[in-house]
């Protein structure tokens, strides 16, 4: 069992809940970890069992990061909006900058999420 964590930036729920509902029974064998409104988002459209943290520009992100600094979580699945600028930058930066130093496999699409989820 893999501890996962779902992370999607506003114009990305709608896809990352799509990838979700695609993925339903394989997710479930995992344990799941979202911010807020991802997490919650997911539950209802999904209703699988997240693990809600804060949302993302309230310090979600950085509750992802110590998760992967502390080695609590192997896998981020992160929809990142290329085409809009987000007010919590730096934390979604430093978020991609943890998983990248600990070598926690991160997904910031659906081809890669795909791949990541056949891969455990
Ligand atoms: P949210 O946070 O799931 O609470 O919207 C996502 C993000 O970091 O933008």
């Amino acid at each position: 069992m893999a501890r996962i964590g779902l992370v999607a930036h506003d114009d990305k729920k709608d896809e990352l809940c799509a990838w979700a509902r695609r993925h339903r029974v394989k997710l479930g064998e995992h344990e799941l970890w979202g911010t807020g409104t991802t997490g919650s988002r997911v539950i209802a459209e999904t209703g699988l069992a997240v693990n809600l943290l804060k949302s993302g520009p309230l310090g979600g992100d950085q509750q992802l990061g110590a998760m992967i600094a502390e080695g609590r979580l192997d896998v981020l699945v992160f929809f990142i909006d290329p085409m809009t600028a987000q007010p919590h930058d730096v934390d979604v930066k430093a978020l991609t900058r943890l998983a990248t130093l600990y070598d926690v496999p991160c997904a910031v699409n659906k081809s890669t999420a795909d791949a990541v989820l056949a891969f455990i």
